[in-house]
């Protein structure tokens, strides 16, 4: 039998589980943090902290990049995003169902996807060294669609030279 993914939550969802997280830790809710916390939750790009301060600042022309960065990793203690780390920046997941991550080498995209083959990876004996293993995450690093096309635009140009 085939087991089915939880998909990703919806919107609505989204939202009702951080007001439910924020009443619960007796954080305040206020309209700056709904904001910041809906720009990652809707957001597919797995933005880093600048990201979602340009962003928001449409919505919010008053909010510094610090106070993004501070409700963030609130947001990340709480459950409600997570942080991937990263190689210069730290980017945040909107997404906390089990999933996968493809990731362009070139210009930095990263997209969600959900594999029922690779959600039934056993994880491997070694790791038990270490302690135990309890979700797996796969990054699949190639080059996206747009770059693809970009340096094919350029090799056609180098070798009309
Ligand atoms: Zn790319
Ligand atoms: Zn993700």
């Amino acid at each position: 039998m085939q087991s089915t993914l939880p998909k990703q939550d919806g919107i609505k969802e989204k939202m009702d589980h951080f007001k439910a997280a924020l009443k619960l830790n007796g954080v305040k809710l206020t309209h700056q943090r709904m904001i910041i916390f809906k720009e990652v939750a809707e957001s597919e790009d797995h933005p880093n902290a600048e990201s979602v301060y340009k962003a928001v600042r449409k919505k919010l022309p008053m909010v510094s990049l610090d106070t993004v960065y501070r409700t963030l990793w609130m947001l990340q203690d709480l459950d409600l995003i997570k942080n991937l780390g990263g190689k210069d920046r730290v980017r945040f997941d909107g997404n906390m169902k089990p999933h996968h991550h493809f990731i362009c080498n070139e210009c930095g995209l990263m997209r969600d996807f959900f594999s029922n083959e690779f959600h039934q990876i056993e994880i491997p004996k070694e790791v038990k060294n270490w302690g135990n293993g309890e979700t797996v995450h796969i990054e699949i690093k190639g080059i996206c669609i747009a770059c693809s096309k970009k340096s094919r635009v350029k090799s056609k140009k180098k070798s009309q030279l």
